[in-house]
């Protein structure tokens, strides 16, 4: 089938009889075309100001205070969080992570998927209105995009009416400012895998390596198409999120509703009319609920998988209830339940903490307490102990059995470590070699250890041995376990 045979085609009326197949459409009949693909409308979001608008940008300045500002924290000597790829070493502030400490990555997972579970069943889909890296970049390109252009109407009309210098200007500042936030955003991203002061010198000399430049144009990239054109089509299209989040959704569940019970029947109205006269409901049917919602749905059609949960809606039509003289809350975050059954405030906070909730609410805790305390009770070096395959079991001067082990000793603190070697698990086991070790801050070593025991020590076979590594500078002890090796 041709791309256009795919994309349209004749819908025509026909009469399908029994046992005779469809039959051919009558001469001169209708035809309809039908699309079977809905052409892209761009939306036009209008600004809007209120509670949830406020609490937006507040996320937005904190989630942006956080992430442009962290890779210029100094910390001692260092930057304070910086993935170091090359190096293999992860620094967050007093920590020092080396790729074995994989576990806390995995506990950072398991603490936000639950999180992201608890937030849904409590509030729907909160990180998506407020704190989702796409809804972030969007409110300040859209933020851009108003200082440039205007406010919805002006934007539009503009985009109908014919190419001129103003618009020129104004669509040239746009993309001007739009590029400046994306790149920045790009080199922020790669601040945090490569020292941010050495990463600005290289790109002012333009020094950069083919990866960061790579990085930085892409992220940047990434950045100015999602936010400045993708828009709501990467919350409708992209993003899985919108597709489960319905599994995590209850009755009880706080979504933006709109309440048709009280909005209905819509119309318009004067201010100083009564709407019962006119056997209206409290929706006067302006459309501003429509024309602030970023993703261009009518929350009056009731709950849609497009729906973010900004919030912009019940805040443009608290401001026209307002207006109206009517009571606020037209739109609102509300449950199901309590719109249903007509629940107070109080009523519908309270069946918030409902078991599904309070599970999620225990693992959670669980797993951040038991994070904490292995953060807290970790020790700075890690140590990992390998059999030397290269040098096998051998009986060594003296008659006795010699093994050799290569141990990796990870100092994980940022000053010099001093290491001891002991072994245990045989009559008369021994390290031959070299006991004391010192590591520098943040380094790791392999070390050769020669271990030995008595010929009579144990019969010919492999056995269980343990390492006992202890720092002299923080008293700390690991035991590694191995084997020892008696030939025949
Ligand atoms: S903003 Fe409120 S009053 Fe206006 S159309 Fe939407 S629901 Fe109705
Ligand atoms: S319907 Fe309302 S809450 Fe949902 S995305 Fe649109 S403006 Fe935001």
């Amino acid at each position: 089938m041709t791309p256009k045979a795919t994309e349209a085609r004749k819908v025509i009326p026909i009469a399908v009889a029994q046992g005779e197949g469809p039959a051919a459409p009558p001469p001169g009949a209708d035809a309809e075309m039908i699309s079977l693909y809905e052409a892209h409308k761009k939306i036009y979001p209008r600004s809007v100001s209120g509670l949830f608008s406020r609490w937006r940008w507040a996320m937005v300045f904190l989630t942006q205070l956080v992430f442009y500002g962290m890779p210029w924290l100094e910390w001692g000597q260092r930057q304070a969080v910086l993935f170091d790829l090359t190096a293999r070493r992860f620094y967050i502030f007093n920590l020092v992570l080396y790729p074995q400490d994989f576990i806390y990555l995995t506990g950072i997972l398991v603490i936000s998927a639950f999180s992201l579970f608890l937030f849904t069943a409590v509030a729907g889909r909160l990180w998506c209105g407020y704190a989702c890296p796409q809804t972030v970049y969007t409110e300040i390109f859209l933020w851009l995009e108003k200082l440039t252009e205007g406010d919805r109407a002006a934007r539009l009309r503009r985009d109908s009416g014919p190419w001129n210098p103003d618009k020129l200007w104004r669509k040239a500042a746009k993309h001007f400012l739009w590029l400046a936030v994306a790149l920045w955003t790009g080199f922020t991203f790669v601040g945090y895998f490569t020292p941010i002061h050495d990463l600005g010198r290289e790109f002012v000399q333009m020094r950069l390596s083919s990866w960061e430049n790579f990085w930085v144009f892409f992220y940047g990239f990434a950045t100015y198409g999602n936010a400045g054109f993708m828009r709501e089509q990467v919350c409708k299209h992209m993003c899985p999120y919108a597709r489960f989040q319905s599994a995590m959704f209850d009755k009880d569940t706080l979504i933006v509703t709109y309440d048709k019970e009280r909005g209905e029947p819509r119309g318009a109205r004067s201010k100083k009319a009564s709407a019962s006269a006119l056997n209206l409901g409290a929706c006067v049917d302006c459309n501003l609920c429509v024309q602030v919602c970023p993703t261009g749905i009518d929350i009056r059609k009731g709950l849609q998988y497009e729906c973010i949960g900004c919030g912009a809606c019940a805040d443009v039509c608290d401001t026209i209830m307002d207006k109206m003289g009517y009571a606020p809350g037209l739109v609102k975050y509300s449950t199901e339940n309590a719109v249903n059954q007509h629940w107070t405030k109080a009523q519908t906070l309270r069946h918030v903490l409902r078991p599904r909730v309070l599970i999620y609410i225990a693992i959670l805790g669980t797993v951040v307490t038991a994070m904490a305390v292995s953060l807290a009770t970790r020790l700075p070096f890690k140590v990992d102990v390998v059999r030397d395959r290269g040098a096998l079991a051998r009986i060594v001067e003296g008659g006795r059995i010699e093994n050799v082990y290569r141990l990796q000793l990870m100092n994980a603190s940022e000053s010099q470590q001093n290491f001891h070697i002991s072994v245990e698990g045989l009559p008369g086991l021994a390290v031959a070699s070299e006991q004391d070790v010192a590591i520098e801050s943040t380094q790791a070593r392999w070390v050769a250890v020669r271990v030995q025991a008595p010929f009579e020590a144990a019969p010919a076979g492999s056995h269980t041995i343990h390492f006992e590594i202890t720092s002299k500078d923080t008293a700390g002890k690991l035991l590694e376990k191995s084997v020892f090796i008696v030939p025949r």
